[in-house]
């Protein structure tokens, strides 16, 4: 059996490298993390890794210095993932050797298949790329959920929605009509699987994707409460 590929995330934000990270081991790879530009630096010099998730704006040295370091010696591939999403950044990323670009906020399931994508092109396997494949449209009464364009749109009008919305939303049309735990949702949806925060995270989020889909969100008539359970998407 092949050895798991390994994979380097260099992000100083706590709490995204371990979603990430998390995220990335439950796709059967190894990860590393570095909280800094210099020590990502090092790391990615001193081991072997398949692909390396690199964040732009980082303390002690920045991204694209990382990666230009990492490109004297290595053609590991390079994905950076950043908030910023000026054009400028884009190109500049890609010049000091990047592979790939994700701006947040992105789903889980396309940085994965980018990753997964970006490893097989290095290690030699032909790749052809069918964007469309991934993309999936979903229509629950006036909504529609178009994961091509990361959209909820109700009556045509695009609704205004975090990240986190987004994929609550996501997840339960893809699951239509079952129900979820609080638990379930903060382990599916926040990906932390030892979360000891408060799961009155997902209350609040519930409340807030309410505002925004439901006629009168008093009274949902799509975002439901399963008494002693959870939550569901309702079909109507
Ligand atoms: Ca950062």
């Amino acid at each position: 059996m092949d050895s798991k590929k390994k994979i380097l995330v260099v992000e100083d934000e706590k709490n995204i490298a371990q979603v990430l990270a998390y995220n990335i081991k439950k796709e059967g790879y190894d990860c590393d993390i570095a909280y800094d530009g210099e020590s990502g630096l090092n790391m990615a010099l001193e081991n072997r890794y398949d692909l390396i998730l690199l964040d732009i704006m980082l303390p002690k040295m920045t991204g694209f210095e990382v990666c230009e370091r990492i490109r004297y010696k290595s053609q590991v591939p390079i994905i950076f993932v950043t908030a910023r999403e000026e054009e400028k950044d884009k190109i500049l990323g890609l010049e000091t050797g990047a592979d790939d670009y994700v701006t947040k906020p992105f789903s889980f399931k396309e940085l994965i298949s980018r990753i997964r994508a970006n490893i097989r092109r290095s290690s030699g396997e032909i790749v052809t790329e069918k964007k469309e494949d991934t993309s999936e449209t979903i229509v629950v009464g006036e909504l529609v959920i178009d994961t091509g364009r990361y959209s909820v749109t109700k009556n045509g009008e695009e609704v205004e929605l975090s990240k986190k919305d987004y994929d609550l939303i996501l997840f339960l049309a893809q699951n239509l009509g079952m129900s979820y735990s609080r638990e379930d949702l903060l382990e599916k949806i926040w990906g932390y699987d030892d979360y000891y925060g408060d799961i009155r995270t997902v209350d609040v989020t519930v409340s807030r994707i309410r505002k925004k889909i439901e006629n009168d969100p008093a009274r949902p008539e799509y975002l439901m409460t399963k008494r002693g359970v959870g939550y569901y998407l309702c079909k109507r």
